[in-house]
């Protein structure tokens, strides 16, 4: 039986050679996974213990991720973070996650109107398609080959993070999708609308739950969630009264903070003669918070959380776009077409580069596979289900 979920739906439209040597020749390095893969994954991790299914929460975020780092790379890696819109400020990635769980924890709390109704729920839909075939019949001029498109049945698998009915939203039911993120703002949600994953799942989702159980045989999936946690730390500078985020105060805050309280002078001096230690000294002393100006950059929104609708004939549409790609996908599974590639930036990350430039230079490839490259069975999972 053939398989496919969103991850190999997405390599085969980013770049259809690093696809075929991926899931048609199942080729893998034992590279180590990408910081922000391993980052995401501890995050997504201590959630999914936070997120336990009823309306009570269960282990602190904090200590999952925790355990998470120190059994896995202990506090060795770092993260470059958004500093005043640069991306250089590179923290410890431990110290990084508890203060950004820390945040998520200070900012939502415990929510007890969202009820869990299920959790890492793997679900398998069949999905028929038309599937390109070529076969080859002997002539007497020899070997022709003949083309032909027919039915074909692809099962879509993937798991679902969860599922929670909102009590403040009238019992809507909504899947949830935790993200990490370098950053907020549109320019990261906006495809969201058009997205793959959203989309896909929010087609086949009302079909599986109701089938799962999960939600009533009358109910529908009202939406997708996305939950964002921005790779960033709390910003602790002072506040003034307008929540307005403020720089360190100097001498002539100190003199107007004091003034307001009635404090003219200081050893019989005025408060402009002494020293900004004796001020602070004496601010502390009366209690007084003294704030400095307000700052030109505001501290940055760090949580979102971004719901995503879709219209039944978008749902209809998704399925189709399914459909598309597994027909695409056919005409270079079955030798119709050339994988073909797309060289961009994102080739620094492929796996399969060293492999591609020996490809490009005309060289024999198949070696170095051999030698570099495990064997996998990416939907091993899935096939002992069945
Ligand atoms: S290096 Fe680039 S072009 Fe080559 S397989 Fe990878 S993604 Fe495709």
């Amino acid at each position: 039986m053939n398989h496919l979920r969103t991850s190999e739906r997405n390599l085969f439209k980013r770049c259809q050679w690093a696809w075929e040597r991926n899931y048609q020749d199942n080729l893998k390095t034992g590279r180590e996974e990408s910081v922000a893969l391993w980052f995401g994954t501890g995050i997504h991790l201590a959630l999914e213990k936070w997120y336990v299914p009823g309306t009570v929460r269960g282990v602190d975020p904090r200590e999952t991720w925790k355990k998470y780092v120190d059994d896995s790379r202990g506090d060795t890696e770092y993260v470059n973070t958004v500093h005043d819109g640069d991306f250089s400020e590179a923290v410890s990635a431990r110290e990084l996650g508890i203060d950004m769980l820390t945040q998520y924890l200070d900012h939502y709390g415990l929510e007890p109107h969202l009820e869990v109704l299920s959790v890492e729920q793997t679900f398998q839909i069949p999905i028929k398609h038309q599937e390109w075939f070529s076969t080859q019949c002997d002539s007497s001029s020899g070997p022709v080959a003949s083309y032909h498109r027919g039915p074909s049945e692809t099962t879509y698998v993937g798991t679902f993070d969860i599922v929670i009915r909102d009590h403040n939203q009238g019992g809507k039911v909504l899947m949830w999708d935790h993200k990490t993120t370098k950053a907020l703002g549109s320019q990261n949600t906006q495809y969201l609308p058009l997205d793959d994953q959203a989309g896909t799942y929010w087609s086949l989702a009302t079909y599986t739950l109701r089938k799962q159980g999960v939600i009533g045989q009358d109910e529908v999936l009202a939406g997708m969630l996305y939950n964002y946690l921005a790779k960033s730390k709390a910003d602790t500078r002072p506040k003034n009264e307008q929540g307005y985020a403020t720089n360190k105060p100097i001498k002539k805050h100190y003199v107007s903070a004091l003034s307001a309280i009635g404090i003219e002078e200081h050893e019989g001096k005025p408060l402009d003669k002494a020293t900004l230690a004796k001020l602070e000294l004496l601010a502390d002393e009366h209690k007084v918070t003294v704030y400095g100006e307000v700052s030109a950059s505001q501290p940055k929104k760090n949580l979102d959380r971004v719901q995503v609708y879709r219209h039944r004939s978008q749902q209809r549409s998704q399925v189709e776009r399914i459909q598309n790609d597994l027909e695409a996908m056919s005409l270079v599974k079955n030798g119709l077409l050339k994988a073909t590639k797309t060289p961009t930036r994102e080739c620094g990350f492929c796996e399969f580069r060293e492999l591609c430039e020996l490809d490009e230079s005309g060289k024999d490839w198949t070696e170095m596979a051999e030698m570099m490259y495990t064997k996998w069975d990416p939907y091993s999972a899935h096939r002992e289900k069945n």
